[in-house]
């Protein structure tokens, strides 16, 4: 069956002599497809089955077994993001994440979610923030996500005085202990994030406190809750 599918490469690795294996994140999952004759200098596929295309692929399907790569059409080259290390880092690590969480949890939103924030850093927006507004909705996915209506420890709605990524979320005043309080800013903007359709954001004014705040927020829980070790995390975590 003849298939077009909207993806990323995510992996590529060599296949014979002269093909290649590709996997592609799609909006269906991950989709691995065979490339035959990619290695060719010739080849047209040679140069659209590299790590990180983005593009339109079609395919001759076979569920549950390797595909076959027909043709590609890129839909964006990601140009910005290519010529520049860190942003690749970023790149790396959302797509990283994205397939981790596919293998066990597939959900089209989650493909929305790693597009649209790809692209958001290609038009030149803080990648840290897209990143860390993509990790914070991805938490569901994980079935770890946080609730931003009431307090993690009792459920109450009423009076929540900060959040804490132990604890796991809200903590209101009868529940507070020792934990760290963090200002209203950034218990809001978290909330925001959570709530932010990535797709429409175009203009990103954070002071940098809270945007650090965020983000050690944000490794905490991941740390704590998600038992994922990525290397691309920890490589990010090293240049930030
Ligand atoms: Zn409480």
């Amino acid at each position: 069956m003849l298939k077009a599918v909207e993806g990323i490469i995510v992996n590529e690795t060599n296949y014979g002599e002269t093909s290649k294996i590709i996997h592609i994140i799609t909006k269906e999952g991950i989709i691995g497809a065979i490339a035959k004759g990619a290695k060719g200098l010739k080849s047209p596929l040679r140069s659209y089955t590299q790590r990180f295309t983005y593009g339109n692929f079609l395919l001759y399907y076979k569920e549950d077994k390797l595909s076959i790569l027909k043709s590609v059409d890129v839909i964006n080259e990601l140009s910005n993001i290519k010529k520049n290390l860190i942003l690749i880092s970023y790149l790396s690590y959302l797509s990283d994440l994205t397939h981790q969480i596919m293998k066990q949890n597939n959900d089209e939103t989650l493909y929305k979610n790693y597009i649209d924030g790809i692209l958001k850093i290609e038009e030149g927006l803080n990648p840290l923030i897209i990143c860390n507004i993509f990790e914070i909705k991805a938490l569901d996915y994980l079935g770890v996500g946080i609730s931003f209506n009431a307090c993690c420890k009792c459920g109450s709605c009423k009076e929540i005085v900060t959040i804490d990524p132990d604890a796991g979320g809200y903590i209101c005043k009868k529940c507070y202990a020792s934990e760290i309080i963090y200002d209203e800013k950034t218990l809001k903007m978290l909330r925001m994030y959570y709530l932010v359709d990535i797709s429409t954001i175009s203009d990103l004014k954070i002071s940098d406190k809270v945007i650090d705040n965020i983000n050690k927020f944000i490794n905490t829980y991941y740390d704590r809750y998600t038992g994922l070790y990525l290397k691309s995390k920890k490589f990010l975590e090293n240049i930030q």
